[in-house]
């Protein structure tokens, strides 16, 4: 039975029991705590937390899964896949305990032909929490097998939480006996509460059922917690994974010979020329690379790039250690191109957004390929380079700073190191490496942590939820509202009132404010109410359905009277739906000029701006930039109609529509809005203009570099657009005035004064080097007497090494020919100094030397310098040392003569 056949049936199968399927959540819902969606549940924790209503009692799904802590037990275990798909039923309030039981054993024990999976009772065993007997007592019931069949597992196995406080309960699992070759025999009734590990591939768990009855206060580890009493709602969440009933049903020994991720298998055999089975090492590294490619895939579908942080990390390390196992077994050539499309066309079949999003998946992949080929060959050279300086001291270990610098730097995998190591006859000190690695471990932790955070206090708007139910949200219809206050806060928590001058936050029944989302930024207004005035400050949605202003009362003091009237500034909206739907446009108008590979990965909008990040390698050029503002305003000037309609998600993926990566949709309808058509469609829960004319006009003033293979362009819209073109439009005017041109002639005529300012400034300095030449007579007349020797020097800035020389001979020849002399000249020009001695021929009869006294000149200029006993020349670096560099000269000849 092929994997497709067993969703189906999975599905059907609940269905017929009156649940609702539901689509596979994306990878990326945000959730504080989890950097991927790793369980059914996942989408569902609002519904479980008792956040939200849920819209059906029953629901069922197959909900794609990561979980990068299996990543080690990939290809070693029979049965862990860094990703793999979890079939889920879920209640609600509604069935519980019996319920989730008899529908999980009639399916599995049901015989193909009804649409079961026809599993043999006799390898069938149940297993339950250690004080669950209402669970045995349930099992023996619905099955009808003995109690010694059953297996009883503690509080590490079977609880199961959140990790946080909330909803906790007893799990059952059910576990299916494969037999001797897969482990030691044993009398499951006794062991526990442990499951020892080496029977964990033989009793393999097929099916988790969660029973949440419990309201934990606190959980300090997955086996010590409190619990504080009963959920007032009970709800089964339970999870099977169709790979593990696929190796089952298909008779494979594991979840990487199954129909989906074997042919990534074959083809590596193909290309490296390898048999699968034929070595132990090899097989763990063939199913490392269909493991891999498979989820690097599925994670670059839902939005994820390769980068050095939490999930791009994760994609990365997928991704190279795929690369990686390619190569270790033989083939060096570029390994994905080859590889990816056997795994599209398997997942394709389910996930059809595959197919549509090949071009961007695909060339996200194949570029971090070579991103790592390149990082191989770097990492190889310098890898050379510290084994070599090893040796070379007469080592034979390579230090665990250089092997972690590799791994970390240059994202070297240290197996590649130690096998380098290895084969260049060393050693690594791996356990200097390993403490590193810990280290950078705990820093990740203290950080994933701090993420923690995100739960943070909404304790206060869930109460005012729960008292009041969700708000009227009309800021899609209207304005202005009547509307009653419902609660007052202060600093997240319940007030009765706030005072002229205060800020707090208040709640309404209905409202028409936008709250912040979606990059649109929250409406300004005001809230009017008997005796007073508030100013809406901010608007935010802390929990699902609930609206909350952040206001200043203006004057009064709130509330007297219950009734107020809220009031969006309907010029702040006007801008705010130009502003959207020009980041709508651009989006489109980028997608246009540069491809589709160029996807939003986040955007901010306000009032008459708009910013837009995209997931690009490069910089844009400015030809692309101006053709991207181009097909922007084209946009504008056909007047498309702007519109939404809600819709499911299928249908928005069938449709088309670009989902925005990381943000929740919701399960039911999403909204679709659509500019010109197709030309843009996109799920977005924004406030829109109905025509694209009305966004007025689009200037693009700027793009930039967010981060690798991120760039950001931003724009300015509506009235802002035209007052950005009207502020340079006056500069343009002013310079006009100032250089009496026409504004057409602006750039000639500033290049030719930039050029003539150029030539004037040589001019200068030209001028100045003159006249000081000319003062070669004043500087010979002014020579100080050293101890009988004559000296003239001086320092001449911006003069260059010629002038320096000419003058200085020039000097030279005006000294008194009897009396022993020499000129020194020292310039700074191009910002290095130059010096020249020149010695005239008494000095030369009395023993000076040119050659000794530039060396003394250069000595202090950080420099070198020589020449013969009569001219000598030398340069330096420090330009400001000059004037010292004289006094030397100076100081050597009133010590060093002797006297006459
Ligand atoms: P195990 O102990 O085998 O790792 P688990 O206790 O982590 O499993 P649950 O968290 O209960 O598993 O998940 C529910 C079901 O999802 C499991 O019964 C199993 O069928 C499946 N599953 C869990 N992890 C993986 C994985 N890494 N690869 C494939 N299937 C998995
Ligand atoms: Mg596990």
């Amino acid at each position: 039975m092929d994997s497709a056949d067993i969703r189906r049936r999975f599905v059907a199968h609940f269905e017929a029991a009156g649940h609702t399927a539901v689509p596979s959540a994306s990878l990326l819902v945000p959730d504080p705590n989890l950097l991927f969606v790793n369980a059914g549940m996942v989408p569902f924790k609002p519904y479980f937390l008792g956040q939200e209503t849920p819209p059906w009692p029953r629901a069922t799904s197959v909900q794609k899964c990561v979980r990068t802590p299996d990543i080690e037990d990939v290809g070693k275990t029979t049965r862990h896949g860094t990703f793999f798909e979890m079939c889920g039923n879920f209640s609600f309030g509604d069935y519980f305990k019996e319920g989730a039981i008899e529908l999980a054993w009639d399916l599995v024990t049901k015989p193909l032909a009804d649409g079961g999976w026809g599993l043999e009772e006799s390898r069938l065993h149940p297993s339950v929490y250690e004080d669950d007997a209402e669970a045995v007592e349930l099992w023996r019931k619905v099955t009808g097998l003995p109690d010694h069949r059953i297996v009883r597992l503690g509080r590490k196995e079977n609880y199961w939480s959140m990790g946080v406080p909330g909803p906790g309960g007893p799990c059952s699992e059910i576990l299916y006996d494969r037999g001797p070759a897969y482990g030691p025999d044993a009398d499951l009734s006794t062991i526990g509460p442990d499951m020892p590990t080496e029977l964990e591939d033989r009793f393999l768990e097929i099916w988790n059922l969660v029973f949440m009855q419990d309201e934990l206060s606190a959980v300090r580890s997955k086996s010590d917690f409190d619990i504080a009493g009963s959920l007032p709602q009970r709800n089964i969440d339970t999870g099977m994974g169709l790979e593990r009933v696929a190796l089952l049903l298909q008779d494979k020994p594991n979840m990487y010979e199954t129909d989906v991720v074997f042919p990534v298998i074959q083809r590596v055999e193909e290309l490296t020329g390898r048999r699968y089975g034929a070595d132990p090492a090899d097989d763990v590294r063939f199913r490392v690379v269909a493991d891999h490619v498979r989820s690097s895939m599925m994670l670059i579908g839902d939005g994820v790039t390769p980068g050095n942080e939490s999930r791009g990390y994760v994609l990365r390390r997928l991704l190279r250690r795929a690369v990686r196992s390619v190569r270790l077994l033989g083939f060096e050539d570029r390994a994905l191109p080859e590889l990816f499309p056997v795994s599209r066309d398997k997942m394709g079949e389910t996930y059809g957004e595959l197919l549509t999003d090949w071009d961007r998946i695909s060339t996200v992949a194949y570029a971090e390929e070579d991103a790592f080929r390149q990082t191989l060959r770097t990492g190889t050279t310098i890898f050379d380079t510290a084994a070599t300086r090893v040796k070379d001291s007469g080592g034979s270990t390579l230090p665990g700073d250089q092997a972690f610098a590799l791994h970390d730097t240059y994202g070297f995998p240290i197996d590649l190191t130690l096998e380098m190591a290895s084969e260049a006859g060393l050693e690594v000190d791996e356990a200097g490496f390993r403490s590193l690695m810990a280290e950078q471990r705990e820093r990740a932790k203290a950080d994933a942590r701090s993420r923690k955070g995100g739960h943070a206090d909404t304790g206060a708007y869930r109460d005012v939820l729960g008292e009041h139910g969700p708000t009227e949200w009309l800021a899609y219809e209207t304005l202005e509202t009547e509307s009653r206050l419902q609660a007052v806060l202060s600093g997240g928590r319940r007030v009765t009132s706030l005072a002229a001058g205060e800020v707090g936050e208040v709640v309404l029944d209905r409202t028409p404010f936008y709250a912040e989302s979606g990059g649109q930024a929250a409406d300004a207004g005001t809230i009017d109410f008997a005796g007073g005035t508030l100013e809406v400050l901010d608007v935010q949605r802390p929990v699902k359905g609930l609206v909350v202003h952040q206001v200043r009362v203006v004057d009064g003091e709130l509330p007297p009277g219950a009734v107020l009237h809220a009031r969006v500034d309907p010029e702040w909206r006007t801008g705010a739906r130009q502003a959207h739907s020009g980041t709508h446009v651009v989006h489109a108008a980028l997608r246009e000029v540069l491809g589709p590979q160029a996807l939003q990965s986040g955007s901010y909008n306000r009032p008459g701006y708009l910013r837009l990040d995209f997931g690009w390698t490069g910089g844009l050029s400015p030809a692309q930039v101006h053709d991207v503002e181009e097909v922007a305003n084209r946009a504008l000037r056909a007047d498309l109609p702007v519109g939404w309609q809600y819709m499911t998600l299928p249908e928005a993926r069938e449709w088309g529509a670009l989902a925005l990566f990381g943000e929740t949709y919701d399960v039911g309808q999403v909204r679709v809005v659509e500019i010109g058509g197709p030309w843009s469609r996109e799920l977005c829960g924004g406030t829109h203009v109905d025509h694209s004319s009305q966004i007025g006009t689009i200037v693009v003033t700027g793009e930039s570099s967010v981060g690798s293979g991120n760039r950001r362009i931003e724009a300015f819209t509506g009235v802002e657009g035209f007052a950005y073109l009207a502020r340079e439009r006056d500069v343009v005017g002013e310079l006009s005035t100032l250089l009496k041109t026409r504004p057409d002639d602006l750039v000639g005529r500033v290049s030719d004064l930039v050029e003539r300012l150029r030539h004037a400034e040589k001019e200068i300095e030209k001028a100045r080097v003159a006249q000081l030449l000319a003062s070669a007579g004043d500087l010979a007349a002014a020579a100080e007497d050293l101890d009988g020797v004559a000296l003239a020097g001086q320092v001449v800035a911006g003069a260059g090494g010629g002038d320096v020389r000419t003058l200085a001979l020039d000097v030279r020849a005006r000294l008194a020919p009897e009396r022993p002399g020499a000129a020194v000249v020292i310039g700074t020009g191009g910002g290095k100094p130059s010096v020249v001695v020149a010695v005239n021929d008494a000095g030369r009869a009395a023993g000076l030397s040119a050659n000794t006294l530039v060396r003394v000149a250069t000595q202090v200029l950080g420099g070198k310098g020589g020449g013969k006993d009569d001219v000598a020349q030398g340069g330096g670096a420090d330009a400001s040392k000059a004037d010292e560099a004289l006094r030397a000269v100076r100081d050597h000849l009133a010590q060093g003569r002797p006297t006459a």
